[in-house]
């Protein structure tokens, strides 16, 4: 069930090596990852990339209208200053504990890069957010593929072993199901030697974070966004929190590839958007109840899966294909989001809209699967 790619790609560039050609031979060559589609039809239902369905904060709206254009003239501030400095009284952790980035994939990558040299390999599950692969294909660090168990959780007994890294979302993506903070701390314990990343990005809507775990564990990365829970995918904010050390390592990195990563109006809007904890409580509220909601009506309809605590629940018909329901739901602007891959080619996951949205995807999944 395991895979190891890196030695294949070796032989491969040893072959090319030999054969002495042309520039075309040396290329970086990588299997990119496949976003979302982002269609754009007016009356279209978009649940597919995990969007969020209300705006960012008001302040941020109000802020954004006020920029002054002139400011463009200069370049950002390169240490993301009051960015990090918002997150890190939010947070309750010093400012030294923040590294910023343009969406936690900018994150994640910066970090796979930074610490996962070991020649070990990294592990993560075989069932997860399909970018872990690509970033360690592209860094060309080794990696295992560690199966989820038949309920599709984490099982971490299974990470034991002479490895250079864990990284593993929580709630776990796609099935959006959450590993216990027990099970968490047993991992961090179990390799103190070794870097833990824990990618959060849907932590908001309702899983526990591992922040407090990080007074005492220093092995312990714990990545963020701003792209669910605050609304602002479009705007390429994310963030990590972990021990000083290691965001040093990361800035060093960092400056080491592109000063400003970050753009003035990310950095100014991101910190409006921390600033507002009432209205980050009230929509990520909305819709976690909208989710518990979804639950009730897509067993209703014939659907299993697991409790999701994410904004978005993957989701298997007991009689119709995923590939069909998919097919159905787009040609209806419906979008959601199908992966034809092994051990999940049955299932649909699907974001959690508004409740009006969702209505109309159940209002036509009740003729449809009639
Ligand atoms: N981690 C996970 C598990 C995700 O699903 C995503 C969203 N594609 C990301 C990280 C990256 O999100 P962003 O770069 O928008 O912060």
């Amino acid at each position: 069930m395991e895979t190891e790619r890196i030695s294949d790609k070796e032989d491969r560039f040893e072959q090319r090596r030999n054969l002495m050609n042309t520039w075309r031979d040396y290329i970086r060559t990588v299997e990119p990852y496949v976003p979302g589609e982002q269609p754009n039809q007016p009356d279209m239902i978009k649940l597919n990339t995990n969007e969020n369905p209300y705006p960012p904060a008001p302040g941020v709206g109000a802020l954004l209208k006020n920029m002054d254009p002139d400011r463009l003239r200069l370049y950002p501030d390169p240490t993301a200053g009051n960015l990090v400095q918002a997150l890190a009284d939010y947070y309750h952790v010093k400012e030294s504990q923040v590294f910023v980035g343009v969406g936690s994939d900018d994150v994640l990558a910066m970090a796979f890069m930074t610490f996962f040299n070991s020649g070990r390999p990294i592990l993560f599950p075989d069932i997860t957010y399909s970018f872990y692969d690509v970033w360690a294909d592209v860094f060309r660090i080794p990696y295992k593929t560690i199966p989820l168990d038949e309920n599709f959780q984490i099982r971490p007994e299974d990470y034991r072993g002479e490895i250079g890294g864990i990284v593993f979302p929580n709630p776990n993506a796609p099935t959006g199901q959450e590993l216990g903070q027990d099970q968490i701390e047993q991992m961090l314990k179990e390799h103190p030697d070794v870097l833990v990343i824990v990618d959060e990005a849907y932590v908001d809507f309702g899983a526990e974070s591992a922040l407090p775990l990080l007074e005492k564990y220093d092995n312990l990365l714990v990545v963020q966004t701003f792209s669910k829970s605050r609304s602002m995918a479009g705007m390429r904010i994310g963030f990590c929190i972990g021990s000083a050390e290691m965001i040093r390592a990361l800035n060093d990195v960092k400056y080491s590839f592109n000063s400003y990563t970050m753009d003035q109006t990310a950095l100014a809007l991101g910190v409006e958007a921390i600033r507002d904890d009432a209205y980050f409580k009230e929509t990520t509220g909305k819709i976690i109840e909208t989710r518990e909601w979804a639950k009730g009506e897509l067993k209703r309809l014939g659907f299993t899966f697991g409790d999701s605590k994410s904004n978005f629940i993957f989701a298997a018909h007991k009689k119709v294909s995923a590939e069909d329901i998919f097919k159905a739901l787009r040609e209806k602007h419906i979008y959601v989001r199908y992966f034809n891959k092994p051990r999940i080619s049955n299932y649909l996951r699907i974001t959690v809209g508004t409740r009006e949205e969702m209505q109309k995807l159940f209002d036509f999944l009740e003729d449809y699967l009639e």
